[in-house]
């Protein structure tokens, strides 16, 4: 008898599926290659008591990876929000930040940026001209401390299924763990104090916030590789650009070194912030 769920933990080639009933088991995939994530709606068959095997995952509405030369690496399945999270510190990078919108943008979900550690005030100011060309593009930074209070989320987290991607050390675990009270995400200070790497987030969770709404909570990214994005979804993934597509004189332009470039002028005129420019520019090197 095959049974209808939704992984909530992948961890490797094991995955826990959650039953309609709450129940969840402990599963593998039939078949060798597992390319299950977080999120996925599977049919499962019971072997055991209490775990399963996945014969099938369903269609999905999105699915987030990012992917280099070497490998690729599926984060969630069926989310409708990103949200990244970074921090007044340790210092965090700002392409890491637009590739990971890029990557919203290319599934069409819906992007929102959380400036964390806002309790180190004396830190907030210098992290706030980095996130200024998100914000003047639309998107939202909202600031707060997972330590203090993290209920200024809560509005943005109703309805939709989101997902907590960033850098280690950001404090996604416990900003799940502020949102989530029986998430016992484990945090940084405890690895420190067991020195071992064993307790920050290797894998991803998925957390029920009410019967609409969902948290994901990932494992910490150093790089974000969108290998398998074309050119045209990277052009798209930059909403400064879309208004000029199609001006250049080139209809093929890469917005490189190509005369009358609509987007080079715009650079130059300062209308697209220099350092989204070289993110873009990173990106096209890297799927060229
Ligand atoms: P993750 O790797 O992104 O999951 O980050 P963690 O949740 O493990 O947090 C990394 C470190 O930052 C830990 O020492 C946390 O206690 C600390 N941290 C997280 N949120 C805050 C915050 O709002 N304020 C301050 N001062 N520290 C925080
Ligand atoms: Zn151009």
């Amino acid at each position: 008898m095959n049974f209808e769920g939704t992984i909530v933990a992948a961890h490797g080639r094991q995955y826990r599926v959650e039953l309609a009933d709450g129940e969840t088991l402990l599963c593998f995939p039939r078949g060798k290659k597992s390319e299950l994530a977080c999120g996925d709606h599977v049919s499962v068959q019971r072997s055991g008591d209490a775990v399963g095997v996945i014969s099938s995952v369903a269609p999905r509405s999105t699915l987030l990876y990012r992917s280099n030369l070497f490998k690729q690496k599926l984060i969630a399945a069926n989310v409708t929000q990103i949200i990244v999270v970074v921090a007044t510190e340790p210092s965090f990078s700002d392409e890491l930040v637009t590739r990971c919108i890029v990557a919203a943008e290319s599934q069409d979900m819906k992007a929102l940026i959380i400036l964390n550690k806002c309790d180190l005030s004396d830190r907030v100011a210098p992290a706030i001209p980095t996130l200024a060309p998100f914000e003047k593009l639309g998107y939202t930074v909202l600031r707060l401390s997972a330590h203090a209070d993290a209920d200024a989320l809560l509005p943005y987290l109703s309805g939709q299924t989101s997902v907590l991607v960033g850098q280690s050390g950001m404090g996604k675990s416990t900003l799940t763990n502020a949102l989530v009270p029986d998430a016992n995400a484990p945090t940084r200070e405890i690895s420190e104090a067991l020195d071992s790497g064993k307790h920050t987030t290797t894998h991803a969770t998925l957390y029920r916030l009410d019967a609409n709404s969902a948290l994901i909570d990932s494992p910490g990214l150093q790089e974000f590789g969108l290998l398998h994005l074309s050119p045209k979804a990277i052009e798209h993934g930059f909403l400064e650009l879309r208004p000029l597509l199609g001006q250049c004189r080139f209809r093929n332009c890469c917005h490189d070194r190509e005369p009358n470039c609509a987007v080079h002028a715009a650079v130059k005129s300062g209308d697209i912030d220099p350092r989204r420019y070289a993110a873009f520019r990173s990106l096209c090197t890297e799927v060229g």
